[in-house]
């Protein structure tokens, strides 16, 4: 059995006894990195390395604006450094492979990213936050500014760690993947959003939109005796919309 990405990830926040939020320049610094803002129209991240080496640089494109999206870029390069198997991979990461959770998502972004997730977003402190709080996407913003993550990845870690909630991304009307806790029974279709549901009512008239769905709606047959709140956000900078169904 091979140990998991976020195992890899606790295990060296603990033995260079990380604090959070991580300051990701001098973790980079301590094992061998060098991260460099670099020019690029292609990729988010890219993590060279040196043949022969142990040392390699971390590129950033420069012109991503948000300090929250670089740092994930930055954490998923470490991720692909410090996990066993990535060496050989393509050393180019685009932003769809930043966002892949799920099963669609190529095998080593999906643990690059669940590296990343951990590495930012320890889960027994945001377990103990969700706990406190409920989960809901004020907890998630709480959380982002907490940790310096975006509101995404706030909510896949946020949603893990909560025993009753899901969070579903869709990208021009159609689901993409989803993320949940272990006790979240239920599994959403891929493909175009549900009719019923509030996430497809959204557009550039309502970007935001919150109320009680019947379950069925997004969980499908076998669930019409249950309601859910659905809460659903529209980010027209992605073209995507993260939806979170609370039971
Ligand atoms: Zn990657």
């Amino acid at each position: 059995m091979s140990l998991s990405p976020e195992y890899y990830a606790k295990a060296l926040l603990r033995t260079l006894n990380i604090q959070q939020p991580v300051l990701l320049e001098e973790v980079a610094g301590r094992i061998g990195l060098q991260i460099d803002e670099v020019n690029s129209s292609g990729f988010d991240g890219a993590l060279l390395r040196i043949a022969g080496r142990p040392d390699g640089i971390i590129g950033v494109r420069k012109t991503i604006r948000e300090k929250e999206r670089k740092r994930f870029t930055i954490a998923h390069e470490i991720g692909h450094y410090v996990l066993p198997g990535h060496d050989a991979e393509n050393p180019y990461c685009d932003a769809d492979d930043l966002v892949a959770i799920g099963k669609e998502a190529e095998k080593f972004e999906r643990a690059a990213n669940k590296f990343a997730a951990e590495f930012l977003l320890p889960s027994q402190a945001v377990r103990r936050i969700v706990r406190r709080l409920g989960i809901s996407f004020g907890t998630i913003r709480f959380v982002g500014k907490q940790f310096e993550v975006s509101i995404t990845a706030a909510a896949v870690q946020c949603v893990k760690v909560a025993d009753n909630g899901m969070l579903v991304m869709s990208k021009r009307g159609r689901v993409k993947s989803f993320e949940k806790g272990q006790n979240f029974g239920g599994y959403v279709e891929m493909g175009e959003l549900p009719a019923g549901s509030l996430a497809a009512q959204l557009g550039s008239k309502q970007r935001e939109k919150r109320g009680t769905v019947n379950a069925s709606v997004w969980l499908g047959p076998g669930y019409e005796e249950y309601r859910m709140t659905e809460h659903s956000i529209w980010m027209p900078k992605y073209e995507r919309i993260l939806t979170l169904l609370v039971h």
